[in-house]
């Protein structure tokens, strides 16, 4: 991948953990690589095809005097996120922030972190039957709360999303018809993370795990994280059983019907068709 290098833009600002830190404030030196193909640029010779190194220092510069973090990792993070968001066609970043003048009693020339992430795509399958009384909210309301939230985690993005389709319960244990789709999030995150981030939306929206293929007021899978298999105790990628399930496969046909399974070799539309006699879709 070509890059765009940006070294040791000095900014004066007022992150530490400790308060005189925030009060006086202090340099801070940023290292940034801008992860994007250039060959547009390359051939064109125009600016319009690249990302602009002096809009990014600028960035930079605003973003790290507008806020104070405590953390220098924090505010890494926050610079990756608001550079993903403004510049498309960057890939992946890092940014190395160094503190020179950190407040440590002892000979030392500098401290610093460096954060590297990359957009993901992960496809995840939605569905709810339960409604959540607490929230005085219907399954359809709950699904849409969930996709708004995922949205606007700063780390995420929803690209494409299907439309809902009614099933009827799976694996014989819940009762009441569900609700399924599925949509296509690019995300910062690593795929554990956004397990938990998953996760911590699902029990905002009232989850509760009380039996296996119960009824539930919201759950949401990861079928696909990129092109990756995983097979951790917590996370297994592409998510188990999701070729038997018509409606996990018939939102995905929607969104994604050429994504290829990375194990099975077979299209989502292939792997449908598959299923098709196994059909509950109401
Ligand atoms: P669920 O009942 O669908 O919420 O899933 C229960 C457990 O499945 C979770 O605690 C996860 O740790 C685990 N799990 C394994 N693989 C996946 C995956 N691809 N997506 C979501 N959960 C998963």
């Amino acid at each position: 991948m070509d890059e765009i290098r940006i070294d040791d833009l000095k900014v004066f600002a007022r992150h530490g953990v400790f308060p005189e830190e925030n009060e006086k404030g202090q340099n801070f030196y940023i290292n940034a690589k801008l992860e994007m193909s250039l060959r547009k640029a390359g051939l064109t010779d125009e600016l319009g095809a690249s990302v602009s190194y002096a809009e990014v220092c600028g960035i930079i510069s605003e973003e790290m005097q507008k806020h104070t973090f405590k953390l220098i990792e924090a505010a890494a993070e926050h610079l990756i996120c608001v550079l993903m968001k403004r510049f498309e066609s960057i890939k992946a970043i890092s940014v190395e922030i160094r503190k020179p003048e950190a407040p440590i009693d002892l000979e030392f020339s500098s401290v610093s972190v460096c954060l590297r992430r990359r957009r993901h795509n992960a496809y995840i399958a939605i569905g709810s039957n339960d409604d959540y009384p607490e929230k005085n909210e219907s399954s359809e309301e709950l699904v849409e709360d969930a996709i708004r939230m995922l949205d606007e985690d700063p780390e995420c993005r929803v690209l494409f999303r299907s439309s809902m389709i009614k099933t009827k319960p799976y694996g014989g244990v819940a009762t009441k018809e569900f609700i399924n789709g599925a949509f296509i999030l690019e995300t910062l995150y690593e795929p554990e993370a956004l397990l938990d981030k998953i996760h911590e939306i699902e029990n905002a929206c009232g989850r509760i795990r009380k039996e296996r293929w119960g009824d539930r007021t919201l759950d949401m899978d990861i079928i696909y994280f990129d092109n990756e298999v995983i097979d951790l105790p917590n996370l297994t990628v592409p998510h188990r059983d999701m070729e038997n399930r018509d409606f996990v496969l018939a939102p995905l046909c929607e969104i994604a019907p050429d994504f290829i399974h990375p194990v099975l070799r077979k299209t989502n539309r292939e792997l449908l068709e598959e299923v098709k006699e196994k059909c509950i879709i109401i």
